[in-house]
Formats: structure tokens, C-alpha cells, sequence
């Protein structure tokens, strides 16, 4: 019989177990262990099969489970210890309340991000960018950071892995089931789904929103899946990175675009802007659209508080990593800013573009990022310099080194990392605040006070329970394809749970060279088969774009290659690498292996991950790892060389990963006492924990994102914005002066106190005659640039020192006059160069204006300064 309705019936919870509900909402419990324990003991098969989803367990266990737990005071107490925690910990104070001086009243910081990796069952995540999100979120809520994420909520999110019997990847698209997951609709004070529109080509595009309960920090992701949208408006958060050009643009408007209207409608009003990767750069036209029209500022007048207010965060490496738009679909779709701004198409399109009177470019996010920033930084120190270079275009006139983008380390959430029993350890030994210490707490002497047992029978644990679940999800796999009894039974006998480990995880890009360790078969199979008993096993996992064929095919070839050379069960593919995987390997595994090409892994996380669980890192010194102490927590492999040529990079590069393993890994592994205990290994496990956690957790990260991005760029929003925006007036009022008369300051002449020779300290006088024409003294800062000169002739390595004006002469000449000394000795020389300076800029290159002076027309005089207005400066 057909039904002439149907409902959904969801379990009751009995009131004694209404803080469930509590508990599930926020995903605190994602690095809340004890809360997760609780999950698991209202019902463990349950746990694993809602995907660790604690709404959809509530929403899918059985009515008598529930009773009997509600009936079971044990079950009850624990319940209640979970809640106190939740509240304390909503409650405490923090190190915001601490280390803020003066905040903005209502401060508050957006972060924007095309991805978050909370938890696994948040699937709107791909790899490393959303993971990096994801943990900033929670750190920004352990430290009580005022922080909100915006994003948006993909339908299908990426893709799930599997793989055909070839080992070719597969893609599948769970359809996420928003209302069985840790998400509540945000509504309007009538009740109504809260909406926004967003204008795309002759329509508007309509979005709800979402919030996810990151501990006190909301993330808000947007929704375009509702009527009355068209379907294919509807699609526009269908899958993160899934369509075409069009596609892309569309969903990068939705989020920049999208998401400041969304902050607006939720009577959000940020004092600072994070752009995490340049996806969202469009919230800088949205954000200045609304100041011109609301405060009724021009364009250049709103650019200055835009930019005050905002940070951007690069994370590629390479140029073709940047999102690049062709400039007729950035017109197409974003034309009416351009109107809006009075800006022609040229200039529109200039402010993605690197060179402004550049017709031809494509449009790059990451410029419009740049330009749009009072504060930008790379991923790792080794980052932070390829990106000066990278962008060192935006100013042509600096060294390379002076180019304005810093870098601030990548860092991983300890409590959600580093595996429960691990947790517990370093509580008992070290107390409850390792997960934030910074490297001096005396708390990391006692990392050598753990017993190395301990240490080891812990370890020997994860490794068992890495083990025991690759078994499971591989029979799993192999039963979901239909795969025969023999490859039932063979997936549950792959992996020794007592041999070394070694741990390959990482999205599937080919400058990630994941089968570099295939190169040499014979050499390979000597290190896991070793003769002595000394034997090796691989476990490996990680993604490829679906559209990355070669990708797919370092996929495959790992499985042809282990199926042929009988090695299947030492090295092991795991399918679906996710949030879930990655703890248990990182944990689980032995030795870390990361062998990219550098410098192409910006900064890298699951080292830092493994790291913080004991593991020595076995990796090329690419971001995070240059960085760190590699050869007491690890080894490295090679000595940060750069190569021309890739065959033999790889050549000399495998090479050296085989006499890694070979001499130092695998001895060391097995070198045990008369306990079993590998002594010199543990020492290594203790090095990396103790040097390791400090340097490379959030909570280092997000202290430096506070002091040097958020605090000073709220400030500097807020100063402008003051007195009816009078400073931001001022500013853009300046600036269009400066940029009329800045070609006619020229410099005079240089009078020098000595001619060629000079000794080490000995001081120096320089007098200089600058000619400012309509600018003021006060408008300008006069540089010496010393510093020692290389074999081309050029200046290494240039100090710069501000130089004190003195005055003006009837001529109209301003001078400045500094005493110097050269502390090394050889050749040196020195420059001179004019900045910009005003008391509102965010720096001296903000304009990204800079004269120097011309080495083939500067008048050098060696001796006194002829000078009516000043009595005897200088020489
Ligand atoms: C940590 C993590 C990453 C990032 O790893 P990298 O070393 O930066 O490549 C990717 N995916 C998942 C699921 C992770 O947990």
C-alpha cells in the first residue's frame, strides 16, 4: 500500500539526556576527548558508522538504547563532567583578555576560507588549506579570540576516494545531509531563514546561512541550494574546487562577496578582514561598494580603510598555483563595481594585475589580495621568501629582501592532533597546558622525565591500533567493490604491527614525488625485507584533484608496483585519506616521510602533526622542516639544494633517502636493549616532542597572527575611520599629492667626510641635498642604504638608516645629515632613496613608490657642506 504521507521520525531524548544535544551542537568535543569517549559509549558501532557524527547518531540510535543509558548513572556522571568542561571552558578567561590592550569596541576578526577542516564528519574540506583553517578557528576559540570564519557549504564538498581493481582513483559524492549534521540554520528576530543576495549577471543569487560552534568561535557558510535560485545558481556551492573558470569565479563572488553581506546581516561589523588564500579577494570591492555608499567616500578614499583593515595569507609557492581569471569574465562579472567606482575598465582591471598599464594580464587574485592588504605573509620563513620574489613585481624598486611580506610559521592544533593516549601522557608528565606552551616554559625539561617505556608501550599501542584500522577500512573497500574472499582475507593480513612504520600521507601532486622511494626496486625491497629481521613497512595515503590525471596515475603505480613485486603487504595504499585517517597515521606510523621538490611545499602540516606524536621526520628541507632543529627531532634529506634538473634531482634525492633508511633509520629502530626498548630511538621520539610542539602548534601561530595582523590592523581601521573618516580623507587626499609631484623630487648632491678609505667603525659623515619640489619635509623619508658590494658590482644585503632632516636653504633644498660606520671590512657601499611617510600610512611601502638615487648622476663632494642655513653640518 502507497503512503498518502510520510515523516520523519527522529529518537525522543528523554529530558535526563538533554545535554546531548549540548554537547553534539558544539564541536568542542572535536578535541574535547573525554566527550568523544562519552559518543563512543552511547553506542560504538553507531560512533564509526554516522562517521563520527554525534547529530546524526541523536537523531538515528534506538529509542531503547536511549532509555538504558538515561537509566545508567554511570553513563549520567560522565555526561555531566563533559557539560562542566564544556562550560568552564566557554566561560574562562582567556589569553585575548590578557594580551589585548585596548581592543575596538566590538572588535572583530573575519577569516575567510574557501575550505574549513574541522572535523570528519564536515566534509567541506580538501586538504591542507581547510585543515590549516579549521585548526585557526579552534585555536582562535581556545584563546578567546574575537574571531568569525565565513565560508560556504558545499552540498557534496570534495569528493570521496575509492579505487577500481586497477588501482585507478575513483570519485564518489556523498551528498551531505545538512540537517543531520553540526550545523544550525541562522534565522532572522522573525523567525525567517536569514538570506542574502549577492549580484551575478542579469540575476541575483540568494544564499542561507549556517553556523558551525567551533567552542566560542561561530563559522558561518553559506548556502546557495534554495529556491528561488536556478538550479544552475543552485550548484554554485554544489563542490569545493569542482567546475570550470566560470564556476570558480562565481563561487569566489559568493564568498567574498557573499560573505561580507552576510556579516552585514548578521549585525557583524569585523574591524579586520583575514583573507586565507586569495579566494575571497572580491570582499575588498564589496567592502569598499558599501563604504562609498554609505559614508559617501570616493573610491580612493574607502580603498585606504579597506586595506588598513585587511590581511591576506598566501600559500602557493608557484605561480601556477595562483587563481588567474581571463580579464573578460572578471569584466562580465564584476563590471557594475567598476561603474560603481567611476574607474574605467583599464584601472578596474589593474588592481589585479601586477604592472598597471599592462593591458594584456590575467587577473590574479592574489594581487587584488596584495594590493588590498596592510599585512601580508607566506607560510614558513623558507615561503615567506620565495613569495618576496614571487610578488616582488608589485614593487620593482625595493631588493628583494625588502619586499613587504613577511611570514608567519603554519602551526597544527595540538588537542586534535596528537592521539588521545598521547594527550594523557603528556598531561600526566608535563600538565594540561603543553597543548600552548610556548618554547621556553621550563614544562618541556620534563619531556626527559617520562619514562622511555612509557613512552614506547604507548607508542607500540598507536602503531597496533594504525594496524588494525588500515586492516578494517581496506576490507572494507575491497567488500564496497565486490573484491573476492582471497582480497577480503589478504586485506586483513596486511601490515606486522611490530615492524618500523614508515608514514607517507599528502595530497597526490606530482612535486609531491609520493613513489620517489620506488625509484631503485631491488634497494627497496632489501630496506623492507631486510635479511637481519630488521624489517620496513609503508603506509600511504592521499588524494588526487579529479582532474590531476598524472596524479591518478602515482596512485596506480604504487598499487601496480607492490602487486607485481609481491610487496602488497608491506606497502599499503589506504583509501580516502580524510581528518580521521591522517590521526590515526600520524600517530600510528614510525618515521614521517615527506620528500617534495623544493621549494614547493609551502609550509607542510602533517609533519608538524607526527611531530607532536613522538615521530622523527625523515624529509627534504622544504618549509616547515628548514625550520626546524631537523637533525635532533629527525633527518634530513639532502641540504636544501636547488636543482635544474629534475631527473637527477630525483636521482641524487632517492639516493639519499635510501642511505637514510639504510644507516640511520632502520639501525637506530632496532638498536633495542635488554627491555626491547630502542633507547636512542625514544631520545629522537623525546626531541621531537619537546623541540617540536612548541614551535609548531596554532597556538604560536595564532598569538602571531593576533600581535602582528589583528590588533594593529583593527587600530589602523579604526584611526581612519574616526572623526566621520577625516584620516582616511586625509590619507587618500595625500596620496593623490604625492603621486602628482613625486616625479619631481630629484637628489642633489651627497657631501661625503671622507673619500675612499675608511676603517672598520670608523665614523662617517654624509650630508645630502634633496630636492622635494611641491612635497613637504614632513611627507618624505630620506634613507641612507649601506651595506657591502658583491662581484656584479651591486649592493648585498642593504641596511637601511633613516637620516635626519636639517633644514631648508633659500634654494628650496631640504638637507639631511646622518653620522655612520661600515662594522665589516672589504668593499662596501652605500645608496640613497626617498620613501613616502605619513602618519597614517601602514608603512613606508604601502604606496609602493621609492626613488633612489642614480649612481650615473649623483653629484658626490667630498668635503664641507656650502649651506646658508646651516651653520657647519656634516664635514
Ligand atoms: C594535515 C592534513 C593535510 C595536510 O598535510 P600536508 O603535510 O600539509 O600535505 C591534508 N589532509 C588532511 C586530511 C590532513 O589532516
Amino acid at each position: 500500500m502507497r503512503p498518502i504521507r510520510t515523516f520523519n521520525v527522529t529518537p525522543t531524548l528523554p529530558p535526563s539526556l538533554a545535554p546531548l544535544k549540548q554537547l553534539a551542537e558544539n564541536i568542542h568535543w572535536d578535541w574535547d576527548g573525554g566527550t568523544i569517549d562519552l559518543f563512543k559509549r552511547l553506542d560504538p558501532e553507531l560512533w564509526v558508522s554516522s562517521r563520527y557524527n554525534p547529530i546524526l547518531m541523536l537523531s538515528t540510535i534506538s529509542q531503547d538504547r536511549l532509555q538504558a543509558v538515561a537509566e545508567d548513572g554511570g553513563f549520567i556522571a560522565q555526561m555531566s563532567h563533559a557539560v562542566e568542561r564544556l562550560e568552564q571552558y566557554l566561560q574562562e578567561t582567556s589569553w585575548y583578555d590578557a594580551n589585548r590592550q585596548q581592543p575596538t569596541e566590538n572588535e572583530c576578526y573575519a577569516y575567510f576560507s574557501m575550505e574549513f577542516g574541522l572535523t570528519t564528519c564536515l566534509p567541506v574540506y580538501s586538504g591542507g588549506l581547510g585543515v590549516l583553517a579549521g585548526d585557526h578557528l579552534k585555536t582562535a576559540s581556545d584563546l578567546g579570540l574575537p574571531l568569525v570564519g565565513v565560508g560556504l557549504l558545499y552540498q557534496e564538498g570534495y569528493f570521496a576516494q575509492y579505487l577500481n581493481a586497477d588501482g585507478w582513483q575513483q570519485e564518489r559524492y556523498p551528498i551531505n545531509d545538512f540537517y543531520n549534521m553540526p550545523l544550525t540554520l541562522e534565522r532572522d528576530a522573525q523567525g525567517n531563514e536569514l538570506r542574502i543576495s549577492v549580484d551575478y549577471p542579469g540575476r541575483k543569487v540568494y544564499a542561507r546561512v549556517w553556523r558551525v560552534q567551533v567552542g566560542r568561535v561561530p563559522l558561518y557558510l553559506l548556502d546557495t541550494n534554495i529556491e528561488p535560485n536556478a538550479p544552475e545558481d543552485q550548484d554554485i556551492c554544489d563542490r569545493l574546487y569542482g567546475g570550470d573558470i566560470d564556476m570558480r569565479i562565481q563561487q569566489e563572488m559568493m564568498l567574498g562577496i557573499g560573505g561580507v553581506r552576510m556579516l552585514q546581516a548578521l549585525a557583524l561589523k569585523p574591524s579586520a578582514y583575514h583573507l586565507n588564500e586569495g579566494h575571497s579577494a572580491f570582499l575588498a570591492l564589496e567592502r569598499i561598494r558599501i563604504l562609498m555608499s554609505d559614508q559617501n567616500l570616493s573610491f580612493s578614499e574607502a580603498q585606504q580603510v579597506a586595506k588598513a583593515s585587511q590581511l591576506f595569507t598566501t600559500h602557493t609557492p608557484v605561480p601556477a598555483g595562483i587563481d588567474l581569471f581571463p580579464p573578460h569574465k572578471v569584466f562580465h562579472y564584476l563590471g557594475h563595481y567598476a561603474a560603481h567606482f567611476g574607474l574605467s575598465h583599464e584601472h578596474f582591471l589593474a588592481l589585479g594585475r601586477e604592472v598597471d598599464n599592462d593591458n594584456e594580464s590575467s587577473f590574479s587574485m592574489a594581487v587584488l589580495a596584495i594590493k588590498m592588504a596592510s599585512f601580508v605573509n607566506g607560510v614558513s620563513k623558507l615561503h615567506g621568501a620565495v613569495s618576496r620574489k614571487m610578488f616582488g613585481g608589485l614593487w620593482p624598486h625595493l631588493p628583494v629582501n625588502e619586499v613587504p611580506i613577511t611570514s608567519i610559521t603554519n602551526g597544527v592544533h595540538a588537542r586534535s592532533c596528537v592521539s588521545r593516549s598521547t594527550q594523557e601522557l603528556y598531561d600526566r608528565y608535563l600538565g594540561p597546558t603543553w597543548d600552548s606552551a610556548d618554547a621556553n616554559d621550563p614544562l618541556w625539561d620534563k619531556v626527559n622525565a617520562i619514562p622511555d617505556e612509557e613512552i614506547w608501550r604507548n607508542h607500540e599501542s598507536c602503531r597496533s591500533h594504525l594496524v588494525m584500522s588500515v586492516r578494517d577500512r581496506l576490507y572494507k573497500a575491497v567488500k564496497e567493490r565486490g573484491g573476492s574472499h582471497l582480497e577480503m582475507e589478504r586485506a586483513q593480513e596486511v601490515l606486522d604491527p611490530s615492524i618500523l612504520t614508515i608514514g607517507f600521507a599528502r595530497r597526490f601532486a606530482t612535486y609531491k614525488r609520493a613513489t620517489l622511494f620506488l625509484r631503485d626496486v631491488e634497494r627497496l625491497r632489501k630496506i623492507v625485507e631486510n635479511s637481519l629481521g630488521r624489517r620496513v613497512q609503508f603506509v600511504i595515503a592521499g588524494k588526487a584533484h579529479p582532474k590531476d590525471i598524472p596524479g591518478k596515475e602515482l596512485i596506480r603505480n604504487i598499487i601496480h608496483f607492490t602487486r607485481d613485486e609481491g610487496l602488497d603487504r608491506s606497502i599499503v595504499f589506504v583509501p580516502n585519506y580524510d581528518i580521521h585517517v591522517a590521526r590515526w597515521m600520524v600517530s600510528g606510523c614510525d618515521v614521517w616521510l615527506n620528500n617534495p621538490r623544493r621549494p614547493r611545499e609551502a609550509s607542510g602540516t602533517s609533519g608538524m602533526k607526527a611531530a607532536m606524536n613522538g615521530l622523527p621526520n625523515l624529509s627534504v628541507l622544504d618549509g616547515w622542516w628548514d625550520e626546524a632543529d631537523y637533525s635532533k627531532t629527525g633527518w634530513p634529506i639532502g641540504s636544501g639544494e636547488d636543482y635544474e634538473d629534475q631527473e637527477y634531482q630525483d636521482e641524487v634525492e632517492a639516493n639519499d633517502l635510501y642511505e637514510l633508511l639504510e644507516n640511520e633509520v632502520v639501525p637506530l629502530f632496532y638498536d633495542r636493549n635488554d627491555h626491547g626498548i630502542p633507547r636512542g630511538w625514544v631520545a629522537k621520539m623525546k626531541a621531537a616532542i619537546r623541540l617540536n610542539t612548541p614551535a609548531f602548534n596554532t597556538a604560536r601561530m595564532l598569538q602571531e597572527y593576533a600581535t602582528l595582523g589583528y590588533f594593529a590592523a583593527s587600530d589602523r581601521g579604526q584611526r581612519l575611520m574616526a572623526e566621520g573618516y577625516a584620516p582616511a580623507k586625509a590619507l587618500s587626499n595625500w596620496q593623490s599629492e604625492l603621486h602628482h609631484h613625486w616625479q619631481h623630487i630629484s637628489i642633489g648632491e651627497i657631501y661625503l667626510s671622507h673619500d675612499m678609505e675608511l676603517q672598520v667603525n670608523e665614523p662617517l659623515q654624509v650630508t645630502a641635498r634633496i630636492h622635494l619640489g611641491h612635497l613637504q619635509a614632513s611627507d618624505v623619508l630620506v634613507e641612507f642604504y649601506q651595506g657591502g658590494i658583491d662581484i656584479d658590482g651591486e649592493l648585498q644585503g642593504g641596511q637601511a638608516t633613516s637620516m635626519v632632516y636639517r633644514g631648508q636653504d633659500p634654494d628650496g633644498s631640504s638637507l639631511y645629515n646622518l653620522n655612520v660606520a661600515y662594522s665589516h671590512s672589504g668593499l662596501q657601499g652605500f645608496s640613497l632613496r626617498v620613501l613616502p611617510q605619513h602618519e597614517h600610512l601602514s608603512s613606508p611601502y604601502a604606496t609602493r613608490l621609492v626613488l633612489w638615487a642614480d649612481p650615473d648622476n649623483v653629484r658626490i663632494v667630498i668635503g664641507h657642506v656650502e649651506s646658508p642655513s646651516l651653520a657647519q653640518v656634516g664635514a
